[in-house]
Order: C-alpha cells, then sequence, then structure tokens
C-alpha cells in the first residue's frame, strides 16, 4: 500500500508531523506485553547472564541465554537473517573482563533495499553485586555463575528489542534502510561488546544512520516513590547540533503523532550522571546514536538480586517499545539524509536572505527545510519546498537560525535533518 501515507504540505509553523502512515500504526498494534513479559521470564531462567559467566551449560548462564535469544528471533521471519557476532575478549579489553572470554552479541538482521543500518539495542548481559544470593542456588563455585536476574537492567531492552525484530520483519513491509537488532553483552564490563561491534564497522566502512539503544525501560516507579508511567527519557550528546540530537530530536517529531499519549523528554546529555551504556561506543565511531532510559529508576533493583520482573510494568514497556517502532519505521522507510556543508548557506544575492543549498539524494521525491532561533533547542519551523536542490529566505538571516534540510520520501516519511554548522560543531 505504497503512497497511503499523505503528510500535510506545506506546513509552516510548529516542526510536527500531522500524518500517520496506516501501516505504521498496525505495526505498533501488534506489540505485545504479554509476549515481553514471557521474554522477561525467558531470559531471568538462565538464572545469571554475566558476561563472565558459563557458556557450557544447557540452562545456566550466558552461554544458554545467547542461544535462547538466538533461537528465538531466529523464529520469527525467514526474512531475518540471525547470527553471533563473535570476539575474543580479556583484561585488556576492559579492567572487568578478569578471565578471555568469547563475548557474543545476537544479531538480527533485515535487509532493506540500501546497505544503510538503523540499529535497534539492549544489553543482555547482566550483573549482581552485593552479598545477597536471592535464595537461589547457582549450578556451580565459579563468583560468576551466582545468581542475577537482570530483569530490568537490561532484560527490558533486550526483550524490546526482540519484539521490534519480530514485529517489523513479520509486518512484511520492504524498507529502503537495513534494520539491525542487536542484544549486546559486555556492557556491564564497560561496553565492551558494543565497543568492539561498533569499531569493526567503522574499519568496514558500514553506514550506520541511527542507533536506538534502550537500557532500563521496563519500570515507571522510582526509589522515592515517585511513579511516572507517560514519559520516557531519550540521551543524546552534544553538541546542540551533533548528529545525535538530530536523532532525538526525530524521534521526539516522529513518534508523537502515533503515541500522543506517551511524551518524549528529551535530555541534552550522554547519559545519567556517572553513567554509562552502549549508545556512547557508537557515538565515539562517529554515528548517530541516544540511548533510551525509564523516567523514573528504581537504583535498589538494580545490579542486584532484586531486578526481578515483579519490578516492572509491561504496558509501560509496551509504550516504550511503541515509541521505538514508530521512530524507527518512520526513519528505515525514508531516503537518505541530504548532503548539506557549512558554505552551502550563504546570504543570497541581496546579501540579506538565507539562502540554502543542498545535494539531491537518490529517492527522494521532495524537501523539508527547518529552522529555528539560533538559542533554540528544536525546530521551531518547517517548510515543505518540493523537489528543489536550493531555496531561499527572504531577509531572514543566517546569523540569527539555525537551518536544516531533511529529504522526503514518497510516502512523506522524511529523513534526519542534514544542519548547516561549521564542521566540528
Ligand atoms: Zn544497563
Amino acid at each position: 500500500m505504497a503512497g497511503c501515507f499523505v503528510a500535510a504540505h506545506p506546513v509552516p509553523g510548529a516542526a510536527q508531523v500531522t500524518g500517520v502512515d496506516p501501516r505504521i500504526e498496525a505495526i505498533l498494534a501488534e506489540i505485545d506485553p504479554d509476549r515481553m513479559r514471557a521474554a522477561i521470564d525467558g531470559l531471568v531462567s538462565f538464572g545469571t547472564r554475566s558476561t563472565l559467566s558459563s557458556t557450557d551449560l544447557p540452562e545456566w548462564g550466558i552461554g544458554a541465554a545467547r542461544q535462547w535469544i538466538l533461537e528465538e528471533m531466529s523464529s520469527y521471519s525467514d526474512r531475518l537473517q540471525v547470527s553471533f557476532d563473535a570476539y575474543e575478549v580479556g583484561p585488556e579489553d576492559a579492567a572487568r573482563i578478569r578471565r578471555t572470554t568469547d563475548l557474543r552479541n545476537v544479531l538480527a538482521i533485515l535487509p532493506g533495499r540500501s546497505e544503510r543500518r538503523i540499529y535497534v539495542s539492549g544489553h543482555y548481559d547482566s550483573l549482581a553485586l552485593g552479598d545477597e544470593d536471592g535464595g537461589v542456588e547457582p549450578p556451580t563455585d565459579d563468583p560468576f555463575d551466582r545468581y542475577a536476574p537482570g530483569a530490568n537492567d537490561d532484560g527490558s531492552g533486550t526483550v524490546l528489542t526482540m519484539e521490534l525484530a519480530r514485529v517489523l520483519a513479520q509486518s512484511g513491509m520492504e524498507f529502503d534502510a537495513t534494520l539491525v537488532f542487536m542484544a549486546i553483552a559486555g556492557e556491564e564490563q564497560g561496553l565492551v561488546g558494543a565497543a568492539r561491534h561498533a569499531a569493526r564497522m567503522r574499519e568496514e566502512g558500514v553506514e550506520i544512520t541511527a542507533v536506538f539503544n534502550n537500557d532500563i525501560i521496563g519500570n515507571h516507579v522510582g526509589g522515592n516513590g515517585i511513579s511516572d508511567s507517560r514519559t520516557v527519557r531519550v540521551f543524546s550528546e552534544g553538541p546542540e547540533d551533533s548528529l545525535s540530537r538530530q536523532l532525538a530530536r526525530y524521534i521526539r517529531r516522529t513518534s508523537q503523532p502515533y503515541v500522543p499519549g506517551h511524551q518524549v523528554r528529551l535530555i541534552a546529555r550522554e547519559d545519567r550522571f556517572g553513567r554509562g551504556g552502549d549508545h556512547t561506543p557508537f557515538n565515539r565511531q562517529g554515528f548517530a546514536a541516544v540511548r533510551f532510559t525509564e523516567s523514573r529508576e528504581n537504583y535498589s533493583r538494580q545490579h542486584n538480586v532484586f531486578d526481578t520482573p515483579d519490578g516492572m510494568d509491561f504496558e509501560y514497556l509496551a509504550r516504550n517499545a511503541r515509541v521505538n517502532a514508530a521512530s524507527v519505521a518512520s526513519l528505515a522507510l525514508a531516503p537518505a539524509a541530504p548532503g548539506v556543508a557549512f558554505n552551502l548557506l550563504r546570504r543570497g544575492d541581496s546579501g540579506y536572505d538565507a539562502q540554502l543549498q543542498w545535494r539531491a539524494v537518490e529517492g527522494a521525491v521532495g524537501y523539508r527545510i527547518f529552522w529555528r532561533e539560533a538559542w533554540g533547542q528544536d525546530w521551531e519551523h518547517d517548510l515543505w519546498v518540493g523537489d528543489v536542490t536550493e531555496f531561499s529566505l527572504r531577509d531572514m538571516s543566517i546569523d540569527d537560525f539555525v537551518y536544516g534540510v531533511a529529504a522526503v520520501g514518497p510516502d512523506g516519511h522524511e529523513s534526519l535533518v542534514s544542519v548547516y554548522v561549521r564542521p566540528g560543531r
């Protein structure tokens, strides 16, 4: 059903997509909290998913857990290419990798028309500190085989990733971008699995448009008793017009029409204070990557035996999955972002206009330009300008506003916004 999405063109004023694509609505309707609850129970049943735990036991430890994730994702659709992404890691990779270990991320790839990739990820490894054993007897004396349920951190991000793999692959839709669903290991030892993978992608010249990393995303009651089940945070590294900030803005803009009762709170920070996540190694390699995290965390149920499924809300987790899915699908259906450069924003013949120029993108039917006060955090205005590669805004200062441009595909889906900023800013 191509062409069924009618965006309201032109749309001056607030930068908000006003149309919704019924195909994306159908995908969101398939997201199933009960399935996600069952998947969390499945993950927790392996006792621990510590990256250093046993890999040769059939029902305990990370080896059994990753095999289960691989088989689950393989069962969703023949279109998904599921494999291990394996690395031998040791103390030289991170001090907390105490011994040489066979680390494996699990990848499920849904090929698109182009090789350009969009990732959805969560880390499936778990960690339990402290002396409690949770009343669960591990099968070996190895300290790394101790009980570490990791339900919310980060079973939540793992099952969200698995659920998106299922509904997007089973939709039967063909996307422009290639979708990669990644269950990551080694996060708790220093983001090792993500770092090795991101470095390999950079080395191989793979183009990654966006990484949607989900970590601690399924609980809405803070340890202080304050509850918030209607918002989710998206953390992105600066500066204010970095690739990751464009991705964060895009997520709010594109997801809100589909999930209007669930607010995306953009946080202009790389991560929470003193904490890390798997989006950061992708940032370090120059890719756009953000972190989704619940708005109210319970720190007393993280990294210990109390991180169990009864501390989660699966309806809340499902709403967060829908926010992810709406933006992932929109971005995957859109063409690539147009090429811009700092010197393609000029004052025009008059010397007092804003003249924007950009390089055409394959598959685009037109372009939308964006601007905001240079002091503003998010786009304040947008304008559909049609199938051109140059547009002038009369009497608009190029000093006082930030400008950008997005490519629009035949069904109305927009790319990320490319911004006119000095290189490295
Ligand atoms: Zn985590």
